[in-house]
């Protein structure tokens, strides 16, 4: 059971509650969230008599919530979350497509793909600054300078920036190139010092799904950063590995993650078949069924000349085919919610 209290509850009423509950042998465990407090209950719960903490002054509302991860669950907000990115996107409310180079490589490639895909459709440009690269001595980003030509592209084209993080300390100078989504890689999935370092700022948080990470550790990741107060996470399907692909693509695309984080969660959820199969030809028909399924939006790689690519060529869509794909799943996306919602 969580006790949500409502947004002008005082001190003395969130105490009131908690010393109510320490009565039926409940250890009270307070959350301060940007809006309103919430009280999580440590203990059996169903000694707790509802409708009693219901009418205490203060309380919005009393919610059973059996999963461990509460403030990520569907039942913690049935309406699901809608996180806005800027004046005019919001995550959770239309289909969105963002788009860029695996890594950004210089000025010129990233404002030229930038004004390419805003072009052609997509709503945020991606472009690794940081990169992780699983080979020592691979290109790893360019660091600071990419984050300057990012938000060079973001004001030159009205793009949105979304860019992986991978050490807190480098908060500072995400914060000084306001870059707007601060993406978790797969590896950094389960980094708890960096999640915890991301759940006290106030800037949406792309969570990916880690390589072999089962739904109820992705979402307590995610649940890591909402519970410190940020409530602004979207999780991200890339692929799980398993022998299973054979060779034949890179990891598995799991589609059913839609499925399964719509009901079980209320965060929103986009696809990244880029990393999920990782070969260019294979790239459009996995994004189009993330637009069947209705997922959020997609993130696809995307770089002008994907064979001289310092980072996942293989994988990054041509220019064409990235208009042809982008103008085709929005197609898809709206012809498939046409129905659904009928
Ligand atoms: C990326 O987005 O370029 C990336 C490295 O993704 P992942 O963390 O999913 O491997
Ligand atoms: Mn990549």
């Amino acid at each position: 059971m969580v006790v949500v209290m409502r947004s002008d509850a005082t001190e003395k009423d969130i105490e009131n509650v908690a010393r109510h509950l320490e009565k039926y042998g409940i250890d009270p465990l307070v959350v301060k969230g940007a809006e309103q407090a919430t009280i999580q209950m440590r203990g059996d719960e169903k000694k707790v008599p509802q409708d009693e903490i219901e009418e205490l002054p203060g309380v919005e509302k009393v919610i059973f919530i059996s999963k461990p991860y509460k403030f990520a669950s569907r039942e913690y907000m049935p309406e699901g979350r809608k996180i806005n990115i800027s004046k005019n996107i919001t995550i959770g409310k239309d289909f969105l497509i963002m788009a860029g180079p695996c890594a950004v490589e210089s000025r010129d490639m990233i404002l030229k793909t930038a004004e390419h895909v805003k072009k052609n459709g997509a709503h945020i440009l991606r472009g690794g600054a940081f990169k992780p690269r699983t080979q020592p001595g691979m290109f790893e980003g360019l660091g600071e300078e990419a984050l300057k030509y990012l938000a060079e592209a973001r004001d030159l084209h009205g793009l949105p920036v979304v860019t992986e993080i991978m050490d807190a300390a480098d908060i500072a100078l995400f914060e000084k190139y306001d870059v707007d989504i601060y993406q978790v890689g797969a590896r950094n999935a389960k980094n708890y010092r960096l999640l915890d370092a991301l759940s006290r700022i106030n800037k949406p948080v792309l969570l990916k799904r880690g390589e072999q990470m089962n739904y109820a550790d992705w979402l307590l990741s995610a649940e890591r950063i909402l519970y410190g107060g940020n409530e602004n996470v979207i999780l991200c399907e890339r692929g799980t590995a398993t022998a299973a692909t054979n060779g034949y693509t890179r990891n598995m695309l799991d589609l059913e993650a839609i499925a399964v984080i719509r009901k079980n969660s209320s965060l929103p959820i986009i696809i990244d078949p880029s990393h999920a199969v990782g070969s260019s030809e294979l790239i459009p028909t996995a994004c189009y069924m993330a637009a069947t399924g209705l997922a959020d939006g997609i993130i696809v790689e995307v770089h002008p000349n994907p064979a001289e690519a310092l980072c996942d060529g293989k994988q990054s869509l041509n220019f064409e085919q990235f208009k042809e794909m982008a103008k085709n799943a929005m197609s898809i996306y709206n012809y498939a919610k046409n129905i659904v919602e009928k």
